[in-house]
């Protein structure tokens, strides 16, 4: 197989990383994520990473709290996360650098663009923790704005679904399954891709998204090199 991509961010929600514990870190998920990671930098793809965090917390949650505060937990459950990952990948071999929004320079690199690129350019890869460092946003958001910002050719999403679907299929068994859509469609659909945030601004700085499962092994690798898996926005 041949990579199509040179530069991708790669979104893991969080809910991913918790696999079937619904809850914080699953290991043996941990360990999936990274040797998909590790195939894909092996072919000289450059991976960039944006990690969620709603297996720990979502700001969103809250009923009574300070919806900035509450955030802000959020961004926080995204480092554990981040550094989670680095320490997977780095036993895989992979070296993985973690940049902050929130700058907390014990354990991890504050965020600065043209370092995460140098990172990039010299094979390693970087996870962006954090989010965009502002409440009131979302990691799909902190991935499209990182994307544009790294110049990254797709999001590949990686999710708990294998899929967008015109509803939720554990839910509704007659939900519609799509292979392909564009921007303007999921914005017009109000298909739960991501937040309209996200997709707006994937739309306006024309990039691309692949939704598919992260669980399934092979599939990131099946994404770089541009199969016809989940579904592509574009
Ligand atoms: N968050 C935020 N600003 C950002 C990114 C994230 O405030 O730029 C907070 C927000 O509270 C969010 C939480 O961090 O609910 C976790 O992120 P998200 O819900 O996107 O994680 P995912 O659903 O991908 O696991």
């Amino acid at each position: 197989m041949e990579a199509k991509y040179k530069r991708v961010l790669l979104k893991i929600s969080g809910e991913a990383l918790a696999g079937d514990d619904h809850f914080g870190i699953n290991e043996d998920m941990l360990k999936k994520v990274a040797l998909q990671v590790k195939e894909v930098t092996q072919m000289g793809v450059q991976v960039a990473v944006v990690v969620g965090g709603g297996n720990f917390w979502r700001g969103r949650t809250s009923k009574s709290m300070d919806r900035a505060t509450a955030d802000y937990m959020g961004m926080l459950a995204t480092v554990m996360n981040a550094m989670a990952l680095q320490d997977s990948f780095e036993a895989e071999g992979i070296p993985t650098r973690v940049q902050s929004a929130i700058e907390m320079r014990e354990v991890a690199e504050p965020y600065v663009r043209r370092k995460a690129m140098s990172h990039l350019d010299h094979g390693k890869v970087v996870i962006f923790g954090a989010g965009t460092g502002n409440p009131f946003f979302s990691t799909d958001t902190t991935a499209a704005l990182r994307a544009a910002e790294i110049d990254a050719e797709v999001i590949l999403l990686a999710k708990k679904v294998d899929a967008v679907y015109s509803d939720d299929p554990e839910i509704n068994p007659d939900a519609v399954r799509y292979e392909s859509l564009t921007h303007r469609e999921v914005l017009e659909k109000d298909l739960k891709v991501m937040d309209s945030t996200a997709a707006s601004l994937c739309r306006d700085n024309n990039i691309a998204i692949h939704v598919f499962a992260l669980a399934d092994e092979g599939n990131v690798m099946k994404a770089v090199c541009g199969e016809k898996i989940g579904t592509i926005v574009r």
